[in-house]
């Protein structure tokens, strides 16, 4: 092994230490590697995570191909999903956290009793005015319920959401409250597998975990240093 990886691997792994402190051991950690190398995925690996994180149907591809070795790695899917890469999308990845519109979510149905895989489904909201972000509002969601609810093949288990840039910590923590609230309600509407909250990333994750998140997703803070 040469000098560089055994340095990666050992500042990957501190990072990672570090990061594991802050996460009460039910938050899972997704490692988002969408700018990071083999070599370093490689690292996190073998520092203990198991849950990657990529935006890219194509890019995760090339990398799911070159460690297709390390076999028990469940795959996220995080980026937005134009709908020619749905059927891709569910052929590769373990969950899909990024699940922001009617149309692809019937889609989405068509396609997993054909490709006979099922990922783990996130409903994507957007509960602060957001022109960058895709994802339901809450009325929005409220209103495709009756015909989400028909897409019998979905397995929804949550709801992710990523922030708008230039919110403070107070406003943060507000609009990630409110997300915890929506799947409240949502299960209080019978969507009782609605348990999952996918929310923080590097700047924001601990004031997603005081908020509630289940599910941490985590690019910059592991991997910075180390892009392909
Ligand atoms: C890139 C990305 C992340 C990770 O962001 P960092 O700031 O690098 O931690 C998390 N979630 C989504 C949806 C992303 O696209």
């Amino acid at each position: 092994m040469s000098e560089v990886n055994s340095e990666a691997i050992a500042t990957i792994s501190d990072r990672l230490n570090k990061i594991r402190t802050h996460l009460p051991t039910q938050v899972k950690l997704v490692a988002v590697s969408k700018y990071t190398s083999i070599e370093a995925i490689r690292a996190a690996y073998d520092a203990g995570v198991r849950d990657f994180g990529e935006s890219r149907v194509q890019d995760a591809k090339i990398k799911q191909t070159e460690l297709a070795d390390l076999t028990d790695i469940t795959w996220h899917m995080i980026g937005s999903l134009q709908s020619n890469k749905a059927r891709a999308a569910i052929a590769q990845f373990d969950w899909i956290h990024s699940l922001d519109r009617l149309s692809l979510a019937e889609q989405c149905d068509r396609l997993i009793p054909e490709l006979g895989k099922s990922p783990k489904l996130l409903l994507q909201v957007k509960l602060a005015e957001d022109p960058h972000k895709s994802g339901w509002s809450e009325a929005e969601l409220l209103a495709d319920l009756p015909q989400l609810a028909q897409l019998k093949h979905l397995n929804i288990v949550g709801l992710m959401t990523i922030l708008p840039l230039g919110l403070d910590e107070s406003q943060s923590h507000a609009v990630f409250s409110h997300v915890g609230e929506l799947a409240a309600k949502l299960r209080s509407l019978g969507w009782d597998n609605i348990r999952e909250l996918s929310m923080g990333m590097s700047a924001d994750y601990a004031i997603a975990i005081k908020a509630g998140a289940t599910m941490v997703r985590i690019g910059n803070q592991i991997f910075s240093g180390y892009q392909a």
